[in-house]
Formats: structure tokens, C-alpha cells, sequence
């Protein structure tokens, strides 16, 4: 037998400056769908993902957490791998940028661009923020982005890659491979970039400690990308590629904010070192939340472990592949989200599964029933089953997901139609009617077989449990889709157990259940670990109540950096499906704030009206349970049950506006 054609995809190597939320859960996800796919079209696939560790910001994180880096990146990377495997899509190479394997393939390619003449030593000059410890993107004059305090021009030296060097191999390379940019538009952006001229690039710092050393040339580190792209082929062999035979890449699946970097600094670096360019670079859209981006700090994050312990990893899956043309921004929402659950997964595929099982158990004794001869509705039907099969796998080529997926629920749609139509039910006991019965009732069970092949890279665990219901011996992964047609479904094949596939769930009560999950600040990042300080100063909303480790202290200046007012409650009403939270209006001293506080349980609204609190009134706003909460009240944490009980001023009576210090 031939061997296998190999296939090598790659997610992003995350950075990790946080825990992984929807955003990069997509890119891992689409990574895995077509890792599953390959693999159903006979591929030997290696999917890569893996953890950027180095830099000033590790650097600064750690310091905070108040552990060595190693160990604080080495508890980071352990929590990115162990959500992957618990999300049930676990690469097959983790590739660590503090691995060994890698500190070696970025010095190997690094000599081999400085041996071919594409790297020299020169001096790097842009504003530098002391307190940061880090440049930043601003012009001279300007003040630091991050704590606004005044740059300075600092120059170092640095070795740059001639990066100017290679806009016609570039172009010639773009030209000669019009697949290599994903999607065409982005495809347009990065021509006119490279069109336009490219400058020289530093690749190496000695500002910065934390990094992999340039050999003989220390303090020289490498600085960030000519690090972090490396990781790709770190992963498949370093140096040692050719024995392993997966690179060049096929797919690096990356988010669109650094198509730029994987399109021309990566292939620059490869064509510079004499290796193989990756035959693709697919560059999604972001989910958006209320149309911004999401991030840590506009605290409008969403996680992934929320949405799976409510409505399973499936669900996540469907929805992230099907609400969004692959490519384009998408927007998330818990409303949409448990709608297609309800309609597509709940009313579809599971509804059709489970009343073909019950109508095969009551008429065939729970067997695959023996078709007698199909009419030409039974035809018409397996004709649009049969050429979808080819369609279904041309849009997995393209990575069109959604549109595979509205391919495949189309044959749901036509069978609930078909069975409406021929109402097998009411058919009776008549030998005629008896084969008319079996045979639409193998027609139904036959496009339900295809539809769980074909389904099964974007939905596994559901599609492998109709696959054993359908009494397919092996896995649904194992099916070969080159072999897939209409007509293979045997006969007097008895059912397997029947398990529950997509449970309707009443929508505000889901909705309810993920929000306050994902609200809950101990949920994400667990701050048993080190690790997970490293978001809270940046975390604003999820992650802002996380408390430092009891043993770390901080100065008085990051104290300061929370503004608390005394406040006064002017209403207070219960919120309409969240039994934790209450809404209050505050008086601040400057202005009327609307803040939601999660004291209902313990609090009757119309008592706190005039009440003085402690309010933290610089917290980033943010929504709870759709309403805006803008602040915070400060509450002690009383019991083992957390019971709130607001801070208060009894002793005097104290100015509204005054400020805690
Ligand atoms: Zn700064």
C-alpha cells in the first residue's frame, strides 16, 4: 500500500498573556475540523499549536506573580494544553517557544539567513518607556500608550533582517501561487503592502532578557516574530524536517490582525535560509461582541468552558463554523448561539435521528429495515443526497464551512419534508403498504448515514454517537468520505443504544446559566496559579476581582490605581431572570452611575435606597446579564457561601463623591 500523503496545519502559537477565550477556541477549532476531515480523505495529518513565551511583557508578568519566568510560563503553557484536551481538540505537536528543540531551529535559521547575506548588524532607535521597560509605538514627545507616562528615544543594537531584500521574490512568490493569502481580499492587502516597499527588520534585542540567545553574540536576544514563526517548524523537525516530511506547512490558520507577518516576514525568512515556503495562510475574522473587538481589557471576553458545560462542545462548534462565512468578522451572541442550538442541532439533526430510530425500533424491530423497490420521490431524494456528497467535500477544500454545514442540514430539511410527505405512520399493515413503509424508512436512515459522515469533522461527538445508533460497526472518524455514496447502508443491521444527542433547553435559563458562568471570576483563569495574575491587571472586567496571592504585595502606587467613592444607593430594582443581581442607580459626587451588584439574595432593594457605600468607580463598564454595569460595590465575603455585606461609614456622616485612600 502507498504511503499516505502527509498534511501538516498549524493554529497560531498563542501568546500567553492570558487564557485562551472564543477567539482563539475558533482558530483551534477550524484547525481541528480540517485535521478530521484530512484524515477522513486518507491523510497522515500533524496539526501544531502551541505558547509564545518570550518577551518583555512574560518578563514584567512574572516579576508581578513574583516567580521565575520558566516556571511562570511553564504553568501558562500547562493550562492552554490541558483546555485544549479537555475541549476534546488537542494538537498533536505542542510546541513551546522556551523549548530546547526550538531555541535550536531559531539559531539554525538565523545562521543560515546571515550565511546567505540577508542579516546585519546595525542599531535600532524608537521610544522607549522606562517604567514599562518597552518600546512602544509612539512618536518622539509622546507619552507611553500603556501608563501614560513620557517616552524617551533610546537607540540599541540590534541585527536586522534585509527584509527590503525580498518585495520581488515576494511578489513573483504571490503571483506564482495566487492559493498562498487566504481569503482574496486579505490576498489584496498584503499585494498593495508589499507593493508599496519593505523595510529592513529588526530581528534581534539586547533591551530585553528574556529570550532565546544569539549565539557568540550575547546579550542579543531574538525579538518576536524571527522567534515566534519559527515555532512552525520547530514542531515538525527544526533542522531535521526533511526526515519527518511534514513541512512545508499546508495551512497556518491565523486571525487576520497578523496575516502580515505570516505572509511576508515568515516566507522572507524561509526563502532567505534556502527552505520550503507553507503552501497556504488562511486568515479568519474576529468574533465581535456589540461590534468590538473582544478583549481583556474592554472585559467584553467570552470563554469557551461556559458554553460547553451548558450546551456541549458540538454546539460551540456548529455555531463558531456555521454563523460566519470563514474569513469574515462574525458576531457572538448567547441569543444566536442557543437559537441555532435550538433550531438546527435540538429540531434537526437530533429530532431526525431520534424518530428514525423510533420508527425503525416499532416497524423493523429495531433493524434496518429492507427497501423494496425506490418510486421516484425515494430517487429524487437519494439524487440530492448523492450529489451533495461531492459538494459537501469540494466546500471542506475551500474551507467553506458554513456552507458545507448549510449543505448538509439542507438533506435534513428535504427528509423532514419526504417523511412529512409520505407519513410512514399511517401507513398500514397491508404487505404493500408494509414494503413501503420499510423502504422509506431505509431512505430516511440512509441520508441520516450521510449526513453523520459528512457532518462528522465539525460535530465528532455528536456524529459518532448517531453513527453507533445506526448500528455502523467501527468509528464515525474511520469512514473513508472518498468511498462515501447512497446505497450503502445494509439492510437487517440492528440498531445501537440510543443516546441523547441535543436536549431543547429553554433559552433565557441557558443564557442565564453562561453568563453567570463566565462571570464568575474564579472560573477563568483559576487563581490557584501564578499564572493566571498575569491578566489581572489588564483583565478589567472578568478577572478584575481576582485578588493577588496572598503572600504578594503591591505598592502603594498600584492602590492608587483604584479610585473608590463613597456613594449613595438613589434606586434599586430587581433584574427580570437573574435572581443573583440587582440594579442599582448611584450617586458618585459628579455624576449618577448605573451599576449592577450581585446581592439580591441577601439585600431587599427598596431597604438600600439612601444608603451609603464604597463604590470602585473606575472599573472598565460592563454588561451583566444584558444590563450595563458601570462600577463596582465594595462588599465583604462573609462564610463558606461568600454572603455579601456592603462596606459602610456608620460612625459619620461622610460626603458623597469623598474618596477611599
Ligand atoms: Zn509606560
Amino acid at each position: 500500500m502507498p504511503a499516505k500523503p502527509k498534511c501538516y496545519l498549524t493554529t497560531p502559537i498563542y501568546y500567553t498573556n492570558g487564557l485562551p477565550h472564543i477567539g482563539h477556541t475558533y482558530s483551534t477549532i477550524v484547525c481541528d475540523t480540517i485535521r478530521r476531515y484530512k484524515r477522513m480523505r486518507g491523510y497522515d495529518v500533524v496539526m501544531t499549536t502551541g505558547t509564545d513565551e518570550h518577551g518583555v511583557n512574560v518578563e514584567r508578568a512574572a516579576k508581578k506573580a513574583g516567580v521565575p519566568e520558566s516556571e511562570f510560563v511553564a504553568k501558562m503553557a500547562a493550562e492552554w494544553k490541558a483546555l485544549w484536551d479537555e475541549l476534546g481538540i488537542p494538537s498533536d505537536e505542542f510546541i513551546r517557544t522556551t523549548d530546547l528543540k526550538h531555541a535550536h531551529t531559531v539559531q539554525w535559521l538565523f545562521k543560515l539567513c546571515r550565511e546567505n547575506g540577508f542579516v546585519y548588524p546595525g542599531h535600532y532607535t524608537g521610544q522607549y518607556c522606562i517604567y514599562d521597560n518597552a518600546y512602544v509605538d509612539v512618536k518622539p514627545g509622546e507619552n507611553c500608550p500603556d501608563c501614560g507616562r513620557p517616552t524617551e528615544t533610546v537607540t540599541e543594537a540590534n541585527y536586522f533582517f534585509k527584509l527590503s531584500a525580498f518585495q520581488k521574490p515576494l511578489l513573483n512568490w504571490y503571483a506564482k501561487h495566487p492559493e498562498f493569502i487566504q481569503p482574496e481580499s486579505r490576498r489584496n492587502e498584503i499585494l498593495s503592502f508589499v507593493e508599496g516597499g519593505l523595510r529592513d527588520l529588526s530581528i534581534t534585542r539586547t533591551s530585553v532578557r528574556w529570550g532565546i540567545p544569539v549565539p557568540g553574540e550575547e546579550p542579543h536576544v531574538f525579538y518576536v516574530w524571527f522567534d515566534a514563526l519559527t515555532a512552525y517548524l520547530s514542531a515538525v523537525g527544526g533542522p531535521n524536517y526533511e526526515k519527518q516530511g511534514y513541512w512545508p506547512a499546508d495551512v497556518h490558520i491565523v486571525g487576520k490582525d497578523i496575516i502580515r507577518f505570516h505572509t511576508v516576514y515568515w516566507p522572507a525568512f524561509l526563502m532567505a535560509a534556502g527552505l520550503p515556503i507553507p503552501k497556504q495562510v488562511w486568515a479568519h475574522g474576529w468574533f465581535l461582541m456589540d461590534a468590538a473587538k473582544m478583549s481583556k481589557s474592554k472585559g467584553n471576553v467570552v470563554t469557551p468552558r461556559p458554553i460547553v458545560g451548558v450546551l456541549g462542545m458540538d454546539a460551540l462548534r456548529y455555531y463558531l463554523l456555521r454563523e460566519t462565512v470563514f474569513g469574515q468578522d462574525g458576531n457572538f451572541s448567547y441569543d444566536a448561539l442557543v437559537t441555532r442550538y435550538n433550531s438546527d442541532l435540538a429540531n434537526g439533526l437530533g429530532n431526525l435521528a431520534s424518530r428514525t430510530a423510533a420508527m425503525i425500533e416499532k416497524n423493523s424491530s429495531g433493524k434496518i429495515p429492507k427497501p423494496a423497490a425506490l418510486q421516484p420521490q425515494d430517487n429524487a431524494l437519494a439524487g440530492q443526497v448523492q450529489a451533495a456528497i461531492g459538494e459537501v467535500l469540494e466546500m471542506y477544500d475551500n474551507l467553506s464551512f458554513s456552507r458545507a454545514l448549510e449543505e448538509i442540514w439542507s438533506l435534513i430539511a428535504a427528509t423532514d419534508k419526504y417523511l412529512t410527505a409520505e407519513h410512514p405512520w399511517s401507513l398500514g399493515e397491508s404487505e404493500a403498504d408494509q414494503q413501503r413503509r420499510s423502504t422509506i424508512l431505509w431512505v430516511t436512515a440512509e441520508v441520516l448515514r450521510v449526513v453523520t459522515a459528512l457532518a462528522h469533522p465539525i460535530l465528532p461527538d455528536s456524529t459518532a454517537k448517531v453513527w453507533s445508533l445506526l448500528g455502523q460497526g467501527g468509528q464515525a472518524a474511520s469512514v473513508a468520505l472518498d468511498g462515501l455514496r447512497w446505497g450503502q447502508l445494509a439492510p437487517g443491521t440492528p440498531l445501537g443504544k440510543s443516546q441523547a444527542l441535543f436536549p431543547r433547553i429553554e433559552k433565557a435559563e441557558a443564557i442565564e446559566r453562561m453568563e453567570s458562568m463566565e462571570n464568575e471570576p474564579q472560573k477563568q483563569p483559576s487563581p490557584a496559579t501564578p499564572a493566571a495574575h498575569a491578566s489581572t491587571p489588564t483583565a478589567g472586567g472578568a478577572a478584575a476581582a481576582a485578588a493577588p496571592a496572598a503572600n504578594e504585595k503591591i505598592g502603594i502606587e498600584d492602590f492608587a490605581k483604584v479610585e473608590m467613592r463613597v456613594g449613595q444607593i438613589k434606586t434599586a430594582e430587581r433584574i427580570v431572570g437573574a435572581d443573583k443581581l440587582l440594579k442599582l442607580t448611584v450617586d458618585i459626587g459628579t455624576e449618577i452611575r448605573q451599576i449592577c451588584a450581585g446581592i439580591a439574595q441577601y439585600y431587599e432593594p427598596e431597604k438600600l435606597i439612601g444608603r451609603k457605600v464604597a463604590v470602585v468607580v473606575n472599573l472598565a463598564p460592563r454588561k451583566l446579564r444584558g444590563v450595563e454595569s458601570n462600577g463596582m460595590i465594595v462588599a465583604a465575603s462573609v462564610g463558606p457561601e461568600g454572603r455579601p455585606v456592603l462596606a459602610g461609614f456608620p460612625d459619620e456622616d461622610v460626603e458623597i463623591g469623598a474618596r477611599l485612600k
